[in-house]
Order: structure tokens, then C-alpha cells, then sequence
């Protein structure tokens, strides 16, 4: 392992800051009230005012202090000029004591490729479920993931009132002292953090799979895995999220729809912890500039 100031571990502690000021933006747009909802291809594919500026403050923040990177966004933006306030420009100093797995260390920063998705799971952030949504940067070297960082705005969340009211003061359901959100990253080599890993109950056979992309083929295919339980939640961000914290065994999409940034850092944190995310052949996903 080389030393953390790698470029790659300079960029993996920016993301972490930057993944949490886009989570307090997401937090922020709920609370002024106007979601600024637009339909992009159909009425389950939605944009909203909180992806609007968590994507150009993730994409300004981060092309700011790494001008080389290539930095895809999930969002057609106009390119404008973007206000200061949105701009974070801190690094998550726990992340620059670790050290660089070696193979990563002579990474220089026109390699590498981030894949940005600023709220996954909008279409429930629409309908109030705020605990499905995420904020995703990925980093990838030579077509591989290899490092990532997933904030969820809402961990801790509860939909009621009471925890309006605890959300309001900044509080959290784990008691007045704790805080509403949480950020989770990882890099290929050197592990995931952020979470406490568990196992599934033994025996139990648990699918996690879309709750708004549905269809027949995908119900199909569940079923014909014969699970003793079916999770239907929003997100790709948080159905790995249910894999690594033991509440779903597998995460089953038959269906063309999820991105490139959808899966970039969520599959990190996957394979950090010895799981597995490959398409529907059983083939590692590509994550070149141009896949
Ligand atoms: P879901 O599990 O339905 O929340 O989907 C996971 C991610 O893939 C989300 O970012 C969705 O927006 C995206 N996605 C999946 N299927 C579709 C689709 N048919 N159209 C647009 N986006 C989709
Ligand atoms: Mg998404
Ligand atoms: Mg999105």
C-alpha cells in the first residue's frame, strides 16, 4: 500500500465531502417545498430541482480540484455558470490516512472516469420515500469500478410525523443525539466502510428489485428464482445497501434501465465486501468514458 496522497485517494476523500453536501442539498429542496418535477422520457423517468443542483454541485465541485478527471453526469444540464454556494471544497480527512492499495497509486487523474448520479431513486423521492434515495460517485480505471461513494440523505428516517418534527430539529429516530443521513465509500483492495456488514438470515432466499421499473419480465424472473421473500424498494444505491446490511440476499433486475452511474459505485461497495454485480450473462459491467 502506497500513501494517501495518491490521486486517488485525494479524489475518493473529496467525493465523500461532496457526496454529503449533495445529500444536504437533496435534504434542503424537500424542505423549501418545490420539487420543480420535470417527465424526461415518461411519467416513471423524472428530473427534479434537488437532481438538478446535487448533479451540478457534485460535477462543479469535484472539476474544480480535478481538472483532468472525465466526469459523466446522470443529468442534460445547460452548461452555466455555477454559484459559489453550491461549490464544497473539503476532503474527508479520515479517508487520507489510508492508505493507496499499490496498484493504484501511480493513478493520474486523466485515467480515471467518475460516474456521477446525483439522486437515485427520484421517482420516490417524488412520492415522500425519502429513505430509498442516494447520491452516487463512482471512480473508474480502465473500464473497471474501483472505488465509490454512496450518500443516503435519509438514513435514519422514519415516514411520520414524529420524525418530521425530529427532522426539523436535525434529530434522528436512533435518539435526539444522532444524525439524519450517512455516507458509505469503498475502494477495491481496501475495503468498505461506513456500515456494519451482515448476513442474510440463514436459509432465507430474500430478492430486492424495482418498485417503479416494472414489467412482466422482470416479475417473471424473480418468481422463477422461487425466493422465500420479494423486496420491492426504489434505487439501485439502496438495494445494494440492503445486500451488504443482510436484508436481501440478491438484487434481480431483468430489464434494460439502470445506468452506468447507477451501478459504478454501488457495485464497489459490493465487491469490497465479496459480492457480485455482472449483467444478466453473468459479465462484468464496463465503465469506459464511451461504454
Ligand atoms: P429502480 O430500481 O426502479 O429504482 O431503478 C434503479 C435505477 O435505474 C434508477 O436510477 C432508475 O431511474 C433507473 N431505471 C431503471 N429502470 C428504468 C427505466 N425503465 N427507465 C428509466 N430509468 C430506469
Ligand atoms: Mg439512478
Ligand atoms: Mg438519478
Amino acid at each position: 500500500m502506497a500513501s494517501s496522497n495518491t490521486v486517488l485517494m485525494r479524489l475518493v476523500a473529496s467525493a465523500y465531502s461532496i457526496a454529503q453536501k449533495a445529500g444536504m442539498i437533496v435534504r434542503r429542496v424537500i424542505a423549501e417545498g418545490d420539487l420543480g418535477i420535470v417527465e424526461k422520457t415518461c411519467a416513471t423517468d423524472l428530473q427534479t430541482k434537488a437532481d438538478r443542483l446535487a448533479q451540478m454541485s457534485i460535477c462543479s465541485s469535484l472539476a474544480r480540484k480535478f481538472p483532468k478527471l472525465t466526469i459523466i453526469g446522470e443529468e442534460d444540464l445547460p452548461s452555466e455558470e455555477v454559484d459559489q454556494e453550491l461549490i464544497e471544497d473539503s476532503q474527508w480527512e479520515e479517508i487520507l490516512k489510508q492508505p493507496c492499495p499499490s496498484q493504484y497509486s501511480a493513478i493520474k487523474e486523466e485515467d480515471l472516469v467518475v460516474w456521477v448520479d446525483p439522486l437515485d431513486g427520484t421517482k420516490e423521492y417524488t412520492e415522500g420515500l425519502l429513505d430509498n434515495v442516494t447520491v452516487l460517485i463512482g471512480i473508474a480505471y480502465e473500464g473497471k469500478a474501483i472505488a465509490g461513494v454512496i450518500n443516503q440523505p435519509y438514513y435514519n428516517y422514519e415516514n411520520n410525523e414524529k420524525q418530521q418534527l425530529r427532522e426539523h430539529r436535525n434529530e434522528a429516530k436512533a435518539g435526539p443525539d444522532a444524525v439524519l443521513g450517512r455516507t458509505i465509500w469503498g475502494v477495491l483492495g481496501l475495503g468498505a466502510f461506513g456500515f456494519q456488514l451482515k448476513e442474510v438470515p440463514a436459509g432465507k432466499h430474500i430478492i430486492t428489485t424495482t418498485r417503479s421499473h416494472s414489467n412482466k419480465l422482470v416479475t417473471d424472473c424473480v418468481a422463477a428464482m422461487n425466493p422465500d421473500a420479494v423486496l420491492r424498494v426504489g434505487g439501485a444505491g439502496n438495494k445494494i445497501i440492503q445486500l451488504i446490511e443482510g436484508k436481501a440476499s440478491a438484487y434481480v433486475f431483468a430489464s434494460p434501465g439502470c445506468k452506468k452511474w447507477d451501478t459504478c459505485a454501488p457495485e464497489v461497495i459490493l465487491h469490497a465486501v465479496g459480492g457480485k454485480l455482472t449483467d444478466i450473462h453473468g459479465n462484468v459491467l464496463q465503465y469506459h468514458k464511451d461504454t
